[in-house]
């Protein structure tokens, strides 16, 4: 009974600050589904934890999906008549409707208009807006920036590529004591935004990079892909191996100041469910049922696949203020909520590694704990007795540590401290003998 090496782990202030400037570090970089963008992004990753990085060509056939060309970038601009850039993509890389195609010319503003996208609701953000697999071109510019436009001729250029290429994607893999993997998985695709999701990619990367030194029962395995295709790639790839995957989590979203979101998987009654639900209801979040619309969670919980996966957010994208704009900003994310979820996310970790089911070995009345020294008689009991009788009372072969502490309402971890003293003083065995 192993578990979390809580020891090794530095100061919440400290990861949720290395956690914070390392997305610091990723924010400016173009991302997309494909391109240099996601390829400078696994660079700096893999100071983090060593990957392992998989490019599959554009064309390829993966399940009912064609891998897309790669699109790449290097500069965009509306110019007024006297050169001035109106609208830069030096300055922010939402000003280009991702995976535009490439245009350069001049054009009056009438014909420009249908090209440029806006959050009339919020004048002064950028919204983020693509066209994966609608052949297009755009600009996206706050309402303000288009109320200063003239109704003149404009310069368009957007300097983009997309070509035959390829869509990467790269993992992390860490071996336990066992070949059953504990898979966590989160999309790279987006480019200036923080908590859609630049959030789950530097948790991923601290989960990785804390975990690696650990000992720990199962293997883990951290996937940074591309959302959708990135996934269904991986799948695709793995699919004779998939039966290894015994509980995962998708991440995003997981830096705003919003409380825990556990969106349950397909099955609903997957070990990953209730271990999920367990942290984060006493963590004061709350558990939502499978749907299939949302994040990648959708390819995972696909019924030729049905994984025990579950998604892990703290406010679901598109429920926070700013999502999918420029509001979605380094400030809107802060450390403290990163370490946060850093924390529950690892909390969650040691249930799986720690759940266990036990057999009282004195089951015909309770043992006497008193002469043990395990029961001070304080009246009404303290937790820590409490939680000695609930694991002596359910420890039938038939209920687990995690089902102990769900229905005993008492902190998972004070229900395994219980167990692990009730086997010191030989009053319990693991089921099936020990
Ligand atoms: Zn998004």
């Amino acid at each position: 009974m192993a578990g979390v090496d809580w020891d090794r782990l530095p100061a919440a202030s400290q990861v949720g600050a290395e956690m914070h400037e390392l997305m610091a570090e990723l924010y400016p970089i173009c991302r997309s589904l494909t391109g240099e963008g996601v390829r400078e992004t696994l660079r700096i990753l893999e100071r983090e934890v060593p990957l392992e990085i998989t490019e599959l060509p554009s064309g390829t056939q993966v399940f009912d999906w064609t891998l897309p060309r790669e699109w790449n970038i290097r500069d965009a601009w509306i110019a007024d008549s006297d050169g001035g850039r109106v609208v830069d993509f030096g300055r922010s890389n939402l000003h280009v409707l991702g995976y535009s195609v490439p245009v350069r010319g001049r054009m009056p503003l009438e014909e420009l208009r249908e090209h440029l996208y806006t959050h009339p609701g919020n004048p002064d953000w950028i919204p983020f807006r693509t066209s994966y697999y609608n052949e297009n071109w755009g600009f996206c510019l706050s309402q303000r920036q288009l109320e200063q436009m003239r109704d003149t001729d404009y310069e368009v250029v957007i300097d983009s590529s997309l070509t035959d290429g390829y869509v990467t994607f790269a993992e992390a893999s860490l071996a336990g004591e066992l070949p059953d993997e504990v898979l966590f998985s989160t999309y790279i695709c987006h480019p200036s935004l923080c908590n859609d999701n630049l959030s789950g990619v530097v948790l991923a990367a601290a989960l990785a990079k804390h975990l690696r030194p650990m000992s720990l029962r199962y293997s883990y395995r951290f996937l940074f892909g591309p959302g959708t295709i990135g996934p269904l790639s991986w799948l695709w790839k793995n699919e004779a191996d998939l039966g290894r995957i015994k509980h995962g989590l998708v991440l995003s979203c997981v830096g705003d100041p919003g409380t825990l979101t556990y969106k349950q998987s397909r099955r609903a009654d997957a070990e990953i469910d209730q271990a999920a639900a367990n942290v984060v209801r006493a963590a004061g979040g709350s558990v939502i049922p499978f749907e299939p619309w949302g994040g990648d969670e959708r390819q995972f919980c696909s019924p030729g696949f049905n994984l025990p996966v579950g998604a892990l957010s703290r406010t679901p994208a598109d429920k926070f203020p700013g999502y999918h704009s420029s509001a979605d900003d380094l400030e809107f994310v802060r450390p403290e909520f990163l370490a946060d979820s850093l924390r529950r996310c690892l909390e969650i970790i040691d249930v799986i590694e720690t759940n266990a089911t036990y057999v009282n070995l004195n089951p015909k009345g309770e043992p006497q704990l008193g002469k043990r020294g395990l029961y001070r008689g304080v009246a009404g009991g303290s937790s820590a007795e409490t939680a000695l009788l609930w694991v002596l009372n359910l420890s039938d072969g038939n209920h687990s540590l995690l089902d102990i502490s769900d229905r005993s309402r008492l902190p998972y971890e004070r229900v395994r401290e219980a167990a692990e003293t009730l086997r010191k003083h030989e009053l319990l065995e693991p089921a099936g003998g020990a």
